[in-house]
């Protein structure tokens, strides 16, 4: 069994990221990122604190607006506006959840597209969909990179996706499906969850209930991606996966923390830079 080691592919991606941001500084542009928080939930405040951390390591610039917790929605989307027009801002990303007088399908949209650096913008999402995007869901692209960092083929593999959020589910399961998996996407009311996915190849778990695959559920020699982060009794990390029953069968598992979380983290960055060289060169083919 393989553990897949998340922070080692992370701290791979940065230093590569690093390096493409040198390049785009000596050509005159500081990839730059704006991230808005509103209110003052504590579990988004590590978030964006994180965010900012990572981009000063990579030399991208990061600007914060943080907004009170009873901001108006005119405010939240004239500042979304305002960035926009900067030029020296190429992704904007406003930090989830939002308190709940927001509407976040009236916010996420007011964001310019080339800029939606989560990619949750429903064109971006539609972009994902036929298979012709450049900006990714941090979170399964990030998976899509720990697969590709540990030589594990998806072309005709069966993939179970467990989970169908429109942040990671769905656009998990595309993107396996641009990649030739045979793709089943499970949620809530799928019947007899076990049977399918002791059928995968590679298993994504991302529900967010500790203790949801057990053993059992999984097949001999299969990869297990655990995206979930729930916090157990005693305040440690826990993902979706019984880990040790998991990894007794499993050829390949991520561990919770130290997973899929660091690659959250640095997908963010990658897809910063794709939006500067996207608005700033646009005549260039960027990978
Ligand atoms: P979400 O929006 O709450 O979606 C959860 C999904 O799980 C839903 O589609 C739901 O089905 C499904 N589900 C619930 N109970 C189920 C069950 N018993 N069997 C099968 N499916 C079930 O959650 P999310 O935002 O996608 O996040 C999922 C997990 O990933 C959370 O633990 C979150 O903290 C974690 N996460 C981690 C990262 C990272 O960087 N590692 C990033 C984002 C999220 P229905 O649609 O039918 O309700």
């Amino acid at each position: 069994m393989t553990l897949i080691d998340g922070r080692a592919v992370a701290a791979r991606h940065k230093a590569e990221i690093a390096r493409e941001t040198r390049a785009l500084v000596a050509r005159g542009v500081t990839p730059g990122l704006a991230v808005i928080i509103v209110g003052d939930d504590p579990a988004s405040r590590v978030y964006v604190n994180n965010k900012k951390k990572d981009c000063a390591h990579c030399g991208l610039l990061s600007e914060e607006y943080a907004l009170p917790d009873d901001c108006a929605q005119e405010e939240l989307l004239t500042l979304i506006h305002t960035l926009n027009r900067r030029a020296d801002i190429h992704g904007i990303l406003v930090q989830l959840p939002l308190p709940a007088h927001l509407d976040e399908k009236a916010v996420l949209p007011a964001i310019d597209p080339a800029k939606d650096v989560d990619a949750f913008h429903p064109y971006n999402v539609g972009r994902i969909m036929i298979g012709d995007f450049d900006l990714v869901p941090c979170t399964p692209a990030g998976v899509m990179a720990l697969l590709d960092a540990y030589g594990i083929e998806v072309r005709g593999r069966s993939c179970v996706v467990v989970g169908r959020s429109n942040i990671v589910g769905k656009p998990q399961a595309m993107l396996l499906l641009h990649r030739h998996g045979t793709v089943t996407l499970c949620h809530s009311r799928t019947e007899n969850l076990a049977d399918v996915t002791r059928r995968a190849d590679i298993l994504v778990a991302a529900v967010g209930k500790a203790g949801l695959i057990t053993g059992d559920m999984v097949k001999e020699g299969a990869v297990v991606i655990d995206v979930a982060m729930n916090r157990g009794p005693d305040g440690r990390l826990v993902g979706d996966v019984r880990f040790d029953e998991a990894a007794a069968r499993a050829s390949h598992i991520t561990p919770v923390p130290g997973g899929v979380g660091p690659m959250t983290r640095v997908m963010l960055l990658r897809n910063t830079l794709t939006a500067a060289r996207r608005q700033c060169f646009p005549d260039e083919v960027c990978p």
